[in-house]
């Protein structure tokens, strides 16, 4: 069995509206999904407030109410507390354990690990992938493409000085199913959708949704004629409503195509259910 999992930043549900940029005209494979294979989940997690991404991406990974432990929801990235609570126990490490080939298909560009473990800032994911450093690609996976920059096309990287070259969303598309055929279990992480929900910026709303939607168009063309479990979520609304520089408390989508894509997202209402759904699918095929 094999399983992609995008995890796509910032992207809640809301109904059409002038300010709401999640429509068929800018992003139609994305909102074919939604409107054909997805189920909408909590990211409020029972606490007041905005969600925000430290919070739901821990509890997306553990599996655990990471906001109602804190009692509140925390920005951007974790602290010690949450870093300590990822680092004992997390999707990647459980799935590790098992057996299971994962990999984090997003490109670090460094050349060695310990670069990752001196920086300051690490994101969920970051710290996550740092239990299992062995799922990590570097700037060498990138340049055999054998992983894919979180911007997709790399052109915000080039921006901020990377020595890169760029690529069209149907060539990253190529290079996530390079990672996809070699592992059972691959995640990706896009947060462009995030940023561009801050903005409030209509046109770099546009422009980043459709970069997403052709890559996504590719990738979906690609695992199902190799039979992948897609999975794609978010932690939290923010995108779909531009008329707010914040997140939102809107539901998410929780988007599931391939084999078995129904019973995997049958009965998950939130954010917390997807880690132990993930563990129990790859327990049943280990038996
Ligand atoms: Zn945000």
């Amino acid at each position: 069995m094999k399983v992609l999992f995008l995890f796509i930043d910032g992207v809640g549900i809301r109904e059409p509206a002038p300010d709401n940029p999640v429509n068929p005209d800018v992003c139609p494979v994305l909102c074919s999904l939604i409107a054909e294979h997805a189920t909408f989940i909590d990211a409020c997690l029972d606490v007041a407030g905005l969600p925000q991404s430290a919070t739901g991406q821990a509890t997306m990974f553990t599996g655990i109410n990471t906001s109602k432990f804190m009692g509140r929801h925390c920005e951007g990235f974790p602290g010690p507390s949450l870093r300590k609570i990822i680092e004992e126990g997390n999707l990647m490490m459980s799935l590790r354990s098992i057996g299971v080939r994962c990999r984090f298909a997003d490109a670090y560009l460094v050349d060695d690990i310990d670069d990752i473990r001196v920086r300051r800032f690490k994101s969920v994911t970051t710290v996550m992938a740092l239990t299992r450093p062995e799922i990590i690609c570097t700037r060498d996976d990138l340049d055999d493409c054998q992983a894919v920059t979180h911007d997709i096309t790399r052109e915000i990287l080039r921006e901020k000085g990377h020595q890169l070259e760029t690529v069209t969303p149907l060539e990253a598309a190529d290079h996530l199913m390079q990672v996809v055929r070699a592992n059972d279990f691959t995640l990706f992480e896009h947060f462009q959708t995030d940023l561009a929900g801050h903005s409030r910026d209509y046109e770099k709303a546009a422009a980043t949704l459709s970069i997403l939607d052709q890559f996504l168009g590719g990738v979906l063309r690609l695992c199902e004629a190799a039979g992948v479990l897609v999975i794609l979520t978010s932690d939290h609304g923010n995108i779909e409503d531009l008329s707010t520089r914040g997140h939102t408390r809107n539901p998410i989508p929780l988007v599931t195509v391939g084999p078995g894509a129904e019973a995997f997202r049958d009965g998950i209402t939130s954010l917390i259910d997807i880690t132990p759904r993930l563990l129990k699918l790859f327990e049943e095929e280990a038996k």
